[in-house]
Parts: C-alpha cells; sequence; structure tokens
C-alpha cells in the first residue's frame, strides 16, 4: 500500500487507484456473473428436493381423483345408467390411467408397488366411504320402479301412489 501513498506526482497516484478500483469492480463483476450463471449448475439437489413434493402431490391428488371416477362409474353401473359393455370399457382405461399414476408415485418413491391390489383396495375403501349414501340412492331408484300393490279399482293395473289416473284404461283412481 506504501507505494499508493508514496508522495509522488498527484495525478499518478489517484489514477492507479482508480485503476485499482476499476478493476476490483470488474473482477466483481465477472465473479458475480460467473456465479449467477452457475449458480442452477451446483444447486440442482435443493431445486429437486423443492419440485418432488409437488409433482407427488399432483399424481396424488389425480390418482385419487381417478379412484374417486372408478368408484363413481360403479355407483353408475349399479344403477342401472351405463351398459356392461361401456362400463368394463371405462373401468378398464380408469384403471390404466390409475395404475399409470401410481408407477410415477412409486418412481417419485411416494409409492409401495402392488398398483392393481392397490387400486382395488382405495377403491372399496372409497365405496365403503360413500356407501350408505349410495345405497339409500339404489334403494329409491328400485322402490321407484317396482311395481306397487295398489292396483286400479276398474282394471286391477298396478299404479304408483300420488297417480290420479290409472296408465292402462284411463279411469280416475
Ligand atoms: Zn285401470
Amino acid at each position: 500500500m506504501s507505494y499508493i501513498r508514496a508522495p509522488e506526482k498527484p495525478g499518478k497516484g489517484s489514477r492507479l487507484k482508480r485503476f485499482a478500483l476499476e478493476i476490483i469492480l470488474i473482477a466483481l463483476l465477472v465473479v458475480g456473473v460467473i456465479a449467477f450463471i452457475a449458480y442452477p449448475l451446483f444447486s440442482p439437489p435443493r431445486e429437486k428436493i423443492a419440485a418432488m413434493p409437488n409433482a407427488l402431490e399432483t399424481l396424488i391428488a389425480q390418482r385419487d381423483a381417478t379412484y374417486d371416477a372408478i368408484r363413481d362409474l360403479d355407483f353408475d353401473f349399479q344403477l342401472g345408467k351405463l351398459s356392461a359393455g361401456d362400463y368394463a370399457t371405462l373401468r378398464e382405461k380408469y384403471k390404466a390411467r390409475a395404475a399409470l399414476m401410481l408407477q410415477q408415485i412409486d418412481a417419485l418413491g411416494g409409492g409401495n408397488g402392488a398398483a392393481e391390489a392397490q387400486i382395488e383396495a382405495q377403491v372399496a375403501q372409497l365405496r365403503r366411504a360413500k356407501a350408505d349414501a349410495i345405497e339409500d340412492e339404489v334403494a329409491r331408484v328400485r322402490a321407484a320402479r317396482k311395481p306397487t300393490d295398489i292396483r286400479c279399482r276398474h282394471c286391477d293395473a298396478p299404479y304408483q301412489a300420488g297417480d290420479q289416473f290409472c296408465a292402462r284404461c284411463g279411469n280416475r283412481i
């Protein structure tokens, strides 16, 4: 440092100082730019750890949605809203989708394998959870379809409670 402070011509000393300062600034800038560019190259482990739970959560949500779809499909079939052929086709499709989700979840370390058994177990669990409400609905639909014991006094055709005219003979009930 003494050479900078040395009593030389004042212009030369300040020029030297400014030159040193510029070198330092440029060096800092270069280091900063390199650090900025190189940072992602050295930090992927941390970013991966941060990104993984999100990917896992998304997959798990998608898997659960697929389970819901399978369960609803089962109920729709029970309620007679689907043909056996459509039901089988759709169920296979949903199961394939759920299996794919499980595979990806396993790949991220969030699952425990045995895809087929897992799908059926999960769907069964969801089914039990919703079973009471659905059983009621099934019973209601069946009751509505079932011929009643009340019959027309003119032609003996069964009619539903609340009907005002007989569907067969047209007479007032
Ligand atoms: Zn009648």
